[in-house]
């Protein structure tokens, strides 16, 4: 099976030559690796105790901008540094560069505590708080994105203009067309899984340059490091290749959008507890409380399933994205979807979440809804049928990210949760992105009413 490296076995590989790089990383707010490239020799003498980052890393934008604004970060207090703590559990290949491994950190404060709202603490703490209640989450997240013909240098050039998806037609389940991408598929899939990554496979999806990549469920801080590399390599191998590949949720208003389904089940010594006693649904009751929880608090943690204006133009009706906050057996229409039902693989996929995810965010933002269903004994509705999109009693996933905003600044659960520190924290991450969409003219209003208006 795929593995991580030691640090004994990276040691060796150093003063042997054979690995020369390690990129030293940790996870932005945006799911991004941000970090730095330590000789090896380096790495293994002093550097994997700690490094330092600016802590603007995590108040920032996609576009390093340092909005105002934020409580633990400023120009005011002027841009210190965090600790960028190595977890040498994490080290592993990065095949697909030359004499390369990644070490994934944590980032501390110069007391050595964990920044609170640093991705990987936001999600630990959840999983600390599951495991008072004596479970373990697995989680996979599917990674849906799309491959292009140009370089991203070209496509920035030409204004993201006239796009070309790398393939001429809907490619779901192709094999014929997919053929035709294995020059990048190929590698990724195969560097991914020498990484030490449970990759599955891959697939067509279901729009022109659409592809899917599946890696094996696992514990939930597993699953969100194993989804931020493989997006990584993804960007990296798809560039190598002479082509690239974007995770923006809804790249066009006519083409079907990215997702980032999760799929979740809970464990107790290493039994699925989700599969056991099952009722006619194939259901624990434990299942159902978790998904009575995620139902009912999903307008309040949308936001980290959804974090960018664009991530709202996916929700559209008869696009197998969903709007409404009902479960289903099996049925795409619906936010949360049963799978797996009456066996040991007995899981809810939440399909709510596009491939603009911070998985960190939003594994952990789901994890404290499951736990509040679970600690409330919560009662879980019965499933909807046929088409939701329809279905006009069943709740509303919020409709826009000012909508979100306003849910997650209200929602006393999750500050319950996270704490008000943090959630604050992210409500000034999103109202800077509402900020600069509502400053910023587009070329759509334009075009609309250069002559006509
Ligand atoms: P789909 O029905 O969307 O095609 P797949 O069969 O490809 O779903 O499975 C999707 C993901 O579900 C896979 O990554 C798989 O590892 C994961 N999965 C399977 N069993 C469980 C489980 N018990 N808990 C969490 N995830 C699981």
């Amino acid at each position: 099976m795929p593995r991580t490296l030691s640090f004994e076995e990276l040691k060796k590989h150093a003063i042997d030559g054979i690995i020369d790089t390690v990129l030293v990383c940790m996870v932005d707010m945006q799911g991004r690796l941000m970090g730095k490239r330590f000789h090896a020799v380096n790495f293994v003498e002093t550097s994997y105790r700690e490094t330092h980052c600016c802590n603007y890393l995590l108040a920032t934008d996609l576009t390093m901008a340092t909005p105002s604004g934020y409580a633990s970060t400023s120009w005011q207090s002027g841009y210190g540094d965090y600790v960028m703590k190595p977890d040498l559990g994490t080290i592993r290949l990065v095949p697909w560069l030359e004499g390369t491994v990644m070490v994934l950190c944590d980032v501390l404060d110069h007391h050595e505590n964990p920044v609170q709202h640093s991705p990987r603490a936001v999600l630990k703490k959840q999983i600390a708080r599951l495991a008072e209640l004596g479970f373990e989450a697995m989680m996979a997240t599917e990674l849906e994105f799309f491959l292009f013909a140009d370089t991203l240098d070209t496509i920035r050039e030409n204004g993201f203009h006239n796009l070309k998806p790398l393939s001429a037609y809907n490619e779901d389940y192709h094999i014929f067309q997919t053929t035709k991408e294995e020059n990048v598929m190929r590698p990724i899939r195969n560097h991914l899984f020498a990484a030490g990554l449970p990759v599955e496979g891959s697939k067509g999806e279901a729009e022109a340059g659409q592809e899917e990549l599946n890696i094996r469920y696992s514990p939930a801080l597993n699953c969100a490091d194993h989804h931020t590399i493989a997006k990584h390599a993804i960007k990296e191998i798809a560039w190598q290749q002479g082509h690239s590949a974007t995770f923006v949720a809804k790249w066009h208003h006519d083409k079907v959008g990215s997702s980032s389904h999760v799929h979740q089940s809970l464990w107790a010594d290493g039994k699925p507890m989700f599969a056991d006693s099952y009722d006619k649904l194939g259901m624990s009751d434990l299942m159902k409380s978790y998904m009575a929880g995620l139902i009912e608090y999903a307008p309040d943690y949308t936001y980290f399933l959804a974090p960018y204006i664009n991530s709202y133009k996916r929700f559209a009706k008869g696009t197998f994205a969903p709007t409404k906050t009902v479960w289903s057996v099996d049925n795409r229409t619906a936010g949360f979807r049963l799978c797996g039902a009456g066996t040991k693989g007995v899981r809810v996929e939440c399909r709510i979440g596009g491939s603009d995810i911070n998985p960190y965010l939003a594994q952990a933002a789901m994890l404290a809804a499951g736990i509040k269903g679970i600690e409330e004994k919560m009662k879980l509705s019965s499933p909807t049928k046929g088409d939701v999109y329809k279905d006009e009693k069943a709740g509303d996933i919020p409709q826009t990210l000012r909508d979100a905003i306003d849910k997650l600044r209200n929602s006393v659960f999750l500050r319950e949760a996270m704490g008000n520190d943090v959630i604050d924290h992210y409500i000034r991450c999103a109202e800077w992105e509402q900020e600069e969409f509502d400053r910023i003219v587009t070329d759509w209003e334009v075009a609309r009413g250069f002559e006509q208006a």
